[in-house]
Order: structure tokens, then sequence, then C-alpha cells
């Protein structure tokens, strides 16, 4: 291949100093294709499917120049040309095929999977207006369709379709793929996304709203469309069995192309299913064993049966799904008979009504299916698997221990430390070489460095120069007036009471009140947040408006700006993150102990320099751990305590009110004239009202400790020696949360490919 200077003049017949970014951008996206295309497509015997609602992948351009070796080089002959990779970089859209965690782990197990050489795919669906983009009017979070298809893509189309049979009706797919290049790897692997032909804009009416009724021409309009109606709960349906039964199909036919006879199909294929959404496709595949490939009943089960996965992401008992066979038998009666089966399976030997797959309701479980048909069930933590194994899926737990294992999440530090703290990695390099890329345990090698004067300043000169990277970001793509000599103090991610950005704001009044008493800090702080609230989750949305109204009232009081600021970054995505990561100081982690079942975010900030503040809760623990706990801000209720508060149905959020001034005089501030006066009454008191009378995830229980201790912390930052030894242990021992380790563990116990 030639350089990407000879490519754009011969293909476009512009030298690249007079090309605009745009065009630039387009020239270099179909090199880094032409690049792939001649790449061989991984052919291990067995392939791992990994089928997933979502993918989060990000921005691809400079992901695929670093898979492919060539960052550098494009970004030097850009320079020479007078031209700035960044500015390139932002004429890329995001594409929006994911929510949160789970679809970001789901696209960093898919570059890990190709940079282990792991013949190993995702499979999901092209959502052409993704989650929904997040826009703040009036203090409030406003849902618009994320457009991100543009005719020149990432996209490269198939001539593969298969028929997806409804009750009503028959839809055709088409299958479009995104390249996914290993890092330094010969071979490739692909994202395959498939679509309908008929999706029609025309449809969406006012926000993200649209007539759901219209399933040829909406199935793949929007990810999680509103389904707090019937509708909606149908065009769910439909989408996953779309899901599934395009990636049956193709497991089906890949498997026939390269020499199955169907009877060993778990040789040629193993289907992890990414928490319950795709469920579907172990009663999928069993169908079409039997109607398509004259298997009988018995023998089609134990064929799939040999060559699922199935991993839990939550234990909150409403995203474990649960569809009415009524609902089921609207869409797809031919599964529903499939599924009964299965249901008359387990019946035969197990009389516990808790393992059923079918209940007393005629409600099916789509965990339940998962659990009893497949060889492996993973939690996606340490502490998180245990839970599991001891409380929420025991029952499943004492049939079959064998199948129960734990995976601890990870994260590409391709994407997280190469790519998005560019001086960083460079600055390690130097200091330890590159072989941390490949093999992650190699950043111990820092441990060396830990009390070096030169190495902390050099850090905090990164630190602080990626601030100011940050600031020229938000100011030019978010309206937001950023101090860089001020503390970062970063809180991103969905927002969710369980993951208590309502805490947060509690503290960020009570600081404020400290201010207005006289009480300065020595440093000023500001607190970032990020994150976007599903549209029908009321009290979320209640809390990004009181985070939006203290920003207000704070950010322009003259008192109380200079040592204080709050921003609220509009439509939280992964080019946000990869801003806000390298320039944070203090990771917020702070979900009630229980309830998060790993995160990942909380790995992007450790490897990237910022000192946790966290409670003991899904990967907090073994970050913990692996730090020593003199190097994490830890605090709360741990999580046997507050399984047994749930047991007992004893927490009461009022005696913790009452108890303690501080926190009643943080939570009467909601509902303030001062507050009022900026925001939405009928949202401030709700939130008030839920926060005294229910709480359901125990906001009070830990106030006052993380007030606490997050001042504790904000007095060590003072201490710049003792602070950088604790970041310096932290990066150090950030390898375990590699993708690639992760990857490695599935593939070992799990998968058995390659
Ligand atoms: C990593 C990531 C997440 C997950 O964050 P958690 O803090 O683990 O919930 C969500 N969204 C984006 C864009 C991310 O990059």
């Amino acid at each position: 291949m030639t350089n990407f200077t000879t490519f754009t003049e011969n293909n476009y017949g512009k030298k690249l100093a007079d090309a605009s970014n745009k065009e630039l951008y387009i020239s270099l996206l179909n090199y880094v294709k032409a690049v792939a295309e001649e790449k061989p497509k991984n052919t291990a015997k067995r392939k791992v499917y990994y089928i997933s609602a979502e993918f989060l992948i990000g921005k691809l351009l400079s992901n695929n120049l670093i898979n492919l070796g060539i960052y550098q080089d494009v970004k030097e002959e850009l320079a020479v040309a007078g031209k700035n990779i960044a500015e390139i970089e932002d004429v890329e859209l995001e594409p929006s095929l994911g929510n949160g965690g789970l679809g970001r782990l789901a696209s960093c197990f898919i570059d890990s999977m190709s940079s282990l050489g792991i013949n190993g795919e995702g499979v999901g669906l092209n959502y052409h207006c993704g989650l929904f983009k997040q826009v703040f009017v009036d203090n409030q979070q406003e849902a618009e369709p994320n457009y991100w298809i543009e005719e020149q893509s990432w996209l490269v189309p198939t001539s593969i379709s298969y028929d997806v049979p409804f009750k009503n009706f028959t839809l055709k797919s088409r299958l479009d793929r995104l390249d996914v290049l290993g890092y330094k790897r010969d071979s490739k692997n692909y994202l395959n996304l498939f679509d309908i032909e008929g999706v029609d804009y025309g449809l969406i009416k006012d926000g993200i709203s649209f007539d759901k009724t219209e399933i040829k021409k909406n199935l793949t309009l929007f990810l999680y469309p509103d389904d707090s109606d019937k509708n909606g709960e149908l065009l769910r349906i439909y989408q996953q069995y779309f899901m599934v039964s395009n990636a049956a199909q193709l497991i089906i036919d890949e498997a026939i192309e390269r020499g199955s006879n169907l009877h060993d199909l778990a040789d040629y294929a193993y289907v992890q299913i990414n928490d319950t959404h795709p469920s579907m496709v172990i009663p999928e595949l069993i169908r079409l064993l039997t109607e398509k490939h004259g298997f009988d009943f018995d023998q089609a089960v134990s064929v799939v049966k040999a060559m699922v996965g199935y991993t839990n992401h939550t234990i909150l008992a409403e995203a474990l799904e649960k569809w009415p066979l009524d609902y089921l038998n609207e869409v797809v009666p031919h599964l529903v008979t499939i599924i009964e089966k299965l249901d008359a399976l387990v019946r035969a030997e197990h009389k516990d009504p808790a393992v059923q797959i079918i209940d007393e309701t005629g409600r099916v479980h789509m965990a339940h299916m998962d659990i009893h048909f497949a060889t492996s069930v993973n939690g996606v933590a340490a502490l998180h698997t245990e839970i599991l194994k001891n409380s929420e899926l025991k029952v499943f737990y004492d049939l079959y221990p064998e199948k129960f294992n734990n995976k601890t999440n990870g994260i590409t530090f391709r994407r997280w430390l190469e790519f998005a703290n560019q001086d960083l990695a460079a600055y390690i390099k130097e200091l330890i070489g590159d072989d941390y890329l490949t093999d992650a345990t190699k950043l111990e090698k820092l441990m060396a460095f830990a009390d070096e004067e030169a190495v902390h300043d050099k850090l905090a000169d990164i630190k602080h120069a990626n601030k100011l990277a940050l600031k020229r970001y938000l100011k030019e793509n978010k309206g937001i007036n950023l101090d860089e000599n001020s503390i970062i103090d970063t809180q991103i991610k969905r927002f969710h009471e369980y993951k208590r950005q309502q805490m947060n704001a509690l503290y960020v009044i009570h600081k404020y009140l400290e201010i207005k008493k006289g009480n300065l800090p020595k440093r000023k702080i500001t607190v970032i947040f990020g994150g976007k609230a599903a549209p029908a989750y009321i009290i979320a949305q209640d809390i990004i408006h009181l985070i939006l109204c203290l920003s207000e009232l704070i950010n322009n009081d003259p008192d109380v700006s200079p040592y204080l600021n709050v921003h609220l970054v509009e439509n939280y995505n992964v080019t946000v993150a990869e801003h806000l990561i390298p320039a944070t100081d203090i990771s917020e982690q702070i979900s009630l102990a229980s309830k998060e079942a790993s995160g990942t975010g909380n790995m992007k900030f450790m490897l990237n320099g910022a000192l946790t503040l966290g409670t003991m809760d899904g990967a907090n623990v073994e970050i913990a751990e692996l730090a020593g706990m003199d190097n994490i801000y830890t605090f709360g209720k741990d999580s046997d305590t507050i399984i047994g508060l749930y047991a007992d149905a004893s927490y009461v959020s009022k005696s913790y009110y009452d108890a303690c001034p501080q926190i009643k005089e943080a939570v009467d501030f909601i509902v303030s004239p001062e507050i009022s006066d900026i925001g939405n009454k009928e949202r401030l008191e709700r939130l008030y009202k839920e926060l005294l009378q229910k709480d359901w995830f125990m906001t009070l229980i830990d106030l006052e400790e993380y007030i606490e201790v997050k001042e504790k912390m904000l007095a060590d930052y003072e201490d710049q020696k003792l602070w950088m030894t604790k970041v310096v242990h932290n990066i150090a021992k950030a390898g375990f949360f590699s993708s690639d380790r992760t990857i490695e563990q599935y593939n070992e116990d799990i998968w058995h490919s390659k």
C-alpha cells in the first residue's frame, strides 16, 4: 500500500495541503478501508459470535489508524502539510449504537478478540438514529434523533441477506459490516450489523417519538425505543428476534461453508449472549436445526446446549427481561412452541417454581432459559459473581455450580490510553518501553518510579496539559468555561439512582453552603457530570434538572464561583469520555454497594492517573486490592450490610435526615427559594420527596461519610508528593483491567477458540 499522501493524490487529485479537513477525513476513511480490505479474515475453526443489542464503538478513524500501526506516520504526513489530525477526527460523527457500559464493553471485547487473533465477531443491529442525542433546554434533558450514518461511512455493505419470519409477515435483512482491526495483527474480524431495507425517517415526529406499529419501516430506527406502552414492548421483541434470527442464520451458513455437518456445529461456533436481549438465539437455533436441517428436537437441544454462554450484567430486577407469552405469540408464535418445549424439559427435571422458564403468570424469564441451556454463566466482577452465586441466582448456582464463573470486565488500552492520553502513553514508553501495549501487566514496571519526584512533576505537567486540552474542547463544543487550575472531580455515566449522582449533587450543595458561610476551600474544585437519563425515567431526569440548576446558580455567583464550579456536559458519549478522563483528578465511583455489577469507567480513570473516590462495589473492590487501600479513597456501607437492609426492609432515609444537620441542610436546599427561582418546582419537589420518603437506593445512608472522605481527599491533593505516589501506584496496577486479559480468560475458560 502506498502512503496516505500518495493515496490522496492518486484518488482525489489533491495535495494534502490543498484538501479541506472534510476531504482529508473522507480520504483517510477510504485509505483505512483499502488497507483493511487487504487483510485476510481470521479463520480459526471455532468462531465466537458475541451477540449484543449494543456496541458503543466510539469514533473509528484514530482507533483504526492506531491498530494498523500507522497513526504516527499519518499524523506526521498531515503535520508536514500543515494539517492537524485532531481537527480531522472532529469531522467524524460518533456512531450511536449503544447506551452505556455494557455496549462499551462489547466494543472493547471485539477490539481485544481481534488484537489477540481470536476468530470472534460482534453481531448486532444497525440503529439509524441510535439511542438519542441529549440536549438541555430550560435546565432539562430533551431527546433528539442521533443521525450518524453519512453517505461515506465505515460501514461496508455485503450481499448477505436473510428472511426473518414474523407472525404476519417476513422481513428481508441486509448486512453491513465494520472492520475490526486488531492491534498490529495481520488478520481481521467484523462487527456484523443487521438492518432492514425500508427504514423511514419520516415516521419520526416530536423529539424521538415515532409510530411504533410500522415494523417494516421502524425496526432499526432507534436503540431501546420507549417501552412504557405495549407497542413499545412489542417493537423490542421484533428487534430482538430480528437480531438473533439473522445471527443464527449467519452462524449456520458460515459453519456449513467451513465444513460442518451441523451435528458438530458446536465445534465451529460459540455464542456469547451479552445480557438477556439476545436470549432468543437459543430457541431460534433449535428452530432452524429442526425445521430446516432435519434434526429432531432432542438432537437440536443437545447441539445448542454445547455452544452458548450467558453473561449477566446486573442484579437490578427490572433489567432481567420477562416477556409475556401473549406478546411473544403476537410476534413470533413459531418460537413460542420451542420455548414451551424447553420449559417442559426444565419442568421434568426441576420442581422448584423459582427456576422455571415460564412462570405461573405466563411470563418467559429470558435469563432462566439462558442459564438452563448455556455451558457458562458469568458475572462481570468478583463481587458481582459472588452476589449472583450467593443470593441473586443462588437457586441456579445450587443446580449448576460448574457453570458459574467470573470474568472481571476490562477496557482496551489502545483507545483509553494510547489514543486518549497520548502524552501519558509517550511518557510511559520513555520510562518502561512499549511492551505494555500487548501485555498490560508490564505497566507494573512503573512501580520502580513511584517515589521519584521528577516523575511526579512530569505526570503533573501531563495532567495540566490535558486539562488545557479539555478546556479547549469544552469551550468549542459544549459552551463550557473550564478552569484548568482547579481540581477536576468527574462523575460520568448513565444517570441512575443506584449510581447516586444525587449524592454528589448533595455534596455540591453542602460545599456551596460552606463557601457561603466563609469556609473557603484551599483550591478551586470543578465538579463535572456527564450522562443521559432514559426518557421514561422521571427521577433521573429530576436529578439532571437539579444539577443543571446548581450549575447555573453556582457558576454565576461571584462569592462562590472562584472556589467551586459545576458542569453537566451535554450528550455524554465516548468522544466526551476520551477528553474528560485524561484531565480528571478525582474519579467518582459512588454506587450503592452491591448495585454496580462492575463498572468500566472506574478502570479508565485509574489507568489515566485519577484517584478513585468510591464505595466497595463492583470492580472498585478489585481496584482497591490491586492499588492497595492506601491508594484509593473508599467509604460507605458494604454490600452485605446493604443486601441485609433490603432483605429486612429496614432502611428509613428520614432517620438519616433527622440525625445529621449537614444532611438536612443539603436536602432542604433542593426546595429552597435559591433553586426554585431557577428551576421547575414540580421536578424539585418530587426529587425532595423521593429522597425523604423513599430513597430506594439509599443516598442518605452514605452521605455523611462521603463528605468526610471527599474532604480528606481534597486535603491530600495539597500534598502533591503523597498524591502523585498514589497516582503512580494506580497506573502501574491498572494492567489487570486490560480487556485483553478479560478476553484471554473468556477464551481459556469458555470459548476454547484458536
Ligand atoms: C466507559 C463508558 C461507560 C461506562 O461507565 P461506568 O462508569 O462504568 O458506568 C458509559 N458510557 C461511556 C461513553 C463510556 O465510555
